[in-house]
């Protein structure tokens, strides 16, 4: 990673020394017995969190005058990077740093900044983003979740679904109606905190058939009260707006984990080919195989530069929505062929749990689906033509 920065310069020396302090956390904290122990109970526990918080990686692209590390986007890049490369999906530190947080960056006012942000940097809150209903997905223009005015605040109404750390957050963006005639413009968001919220339950722990340690739960909302001052922002009907504005990042957000685990799948697969043997030779020494693997190394180095390319322009401030998408659609689609490629390299074991590349072949898939369908990161570049 330390190719973001100036080769030699003191950032990429500070970046080196991040990375560092990342891999030795969660070598120490994320052995692989917990990592599996996470997949078997569905989530990864608060504690992790907790100890992730004291470190100053929750936030750390945050201010320091707002409670984070002070870092930027770099900073996250490394951290989802490292825990990309090592099945820890259940850690939804993508969305606590890379999505949640930065909306209250953006769209929060002083006071909300100074009331949510620290916590979320320190690690006694844990965020969650409620978009996706059991009727509306990809159509975010039709949700059905309501906001109504009533005294100091509003009282939600609705259900949500499909919520990445639904069971664990204390701190839920709320995607609701406060006007229902006037399509995206009558979108607000809002903060719910569970903890003081009556009529707010969490449903299911929904089953995967992927990322099992991840909490992927229901929400219900019945007539939960929330003061004015949990409205993100200072006026209703910008939830749109606000969502869009930060869509760029999170979908490269997407493209960094998938990168992270095309590239790790290939370093196993070469690894693997290079021991097991069939008809007297080295699965390796197949020129099925190394033609297989120099494809597969060549587009992986493709879209690294790609990637690489894409996280500076977000750090300029000039990646267009566009190219957020294209990352996101054409790298994920890529780490889809490539694990399928290695999980083909690794035969009969490939197709185990116990094998690393059985679970990544799970846990990628959803990569397509989640933070806007591929079809529609086309459809936006198609409109763009
Ligand atoms: C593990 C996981 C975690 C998630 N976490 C969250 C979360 O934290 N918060 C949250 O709000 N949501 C979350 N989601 C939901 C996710 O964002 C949605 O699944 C996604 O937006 C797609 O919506 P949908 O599943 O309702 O698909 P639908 O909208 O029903 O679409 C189904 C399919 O139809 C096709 N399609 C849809 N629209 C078009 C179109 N215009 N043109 C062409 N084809 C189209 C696509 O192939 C799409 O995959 C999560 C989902 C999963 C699986």
């Amino acid at each position: 990673m330390q190719e973001l920065a100036e080769p030699g310069s003191v950032l990429a020396e500070e970046l080196r020394m991040f990375e560092d302090s990342v891999v030795r956390f969660l070598d120490h904290e994320a052995p692989p017995e917990r990592i599996a122990a996470w997949r078997r109970e569905g989530q990864v526990e608060r504690s992790f969190w907790a100890k992730a918080g004291e470190q100053g990686f929750l936030g750390v692209s945050v201010s320091a005058e707002y409670g984070g590390a002070g870092g930027d986007f770099r900073h996250d890049v490394i951290l989802i990077d490292q825990v990309a490369r090592r099945e820890i999906a259940g850690f939804a530190v993508a969305l606590h740093n890379g999505v949640v947080t930065p909306y209250v960056v953006a769209h929060g006012t002083e006071e909300q900044k100074r009331r949510w942000l620290p916590s979320l940097c320190n690690g006694k809150m844990v965020a969650a983003v409620a978009m996706s209903e059991p009727d509306v997905g990809s159509d975010l223009r039709n949700i059905r979740t309501t906001a109504r005015r009533d005294g100091e605040g509003y009282r939600i109404n609705g259900q949500k679904t499909f919520i990445t750390n639904g069971q664990l957050a204390d701190f839920i963006v709320v995607a609701a109606k406060t006007s229902v005639h006037e399509g995206a413009k009558g979108i607000s968001l809002f903060i719910v905190e569970p903890e003081t919220a009556d009529g707010f339950r969490r449903g299911r722990k929904l089953e995967k058939i992927g990322c099992e340690a991840q909490d992927t739960s229901e929400l219900f909302f019945d007539d939960v009260w929330v003061p004015s001052a949990n409205l993100l922002g200072i006026e209703e009907g910008r939830g749109l707006r606000q969502l869009m504005a930060e869509l760029p990042r999170e979908r490269l957000v997407i493209a960094v984990q998938a990168q992270a685990m095309l590239e790790t799948a290939l370093e196993e697969t070469i690894a693997y080919v290079k021991t097991r043997k069939a008809f007297g030779q080295h699965i390796f020494d197949f020129q099925n195989t190394q033609f297989k693997l120099a494809e597969a190394k060549t587009e992986a180095t493709i879209s690294r530069t790609f990637l690489n390319d894409c996280i500076r322009q977000a750090l300029a401030g000039t990646l267009a929505d566009t190219t957020a998408a294209m990352a996101k659609y054409w790298i994920t689609e890529l780490q889809g062929r490539i694990i399928d490629v290695c999980l083909q390299l690794h035969g009969a074991y490939g197709y185990m749990s116990e094998y690393r590349i059985g679970r990544m072949y799970k846990d990628a898939r959803v990569s397509r689906i989640y933070g806007g369908a591929n079809e529609i990161m086309k459809m936006l570049i198609a409109r763009s033509l």
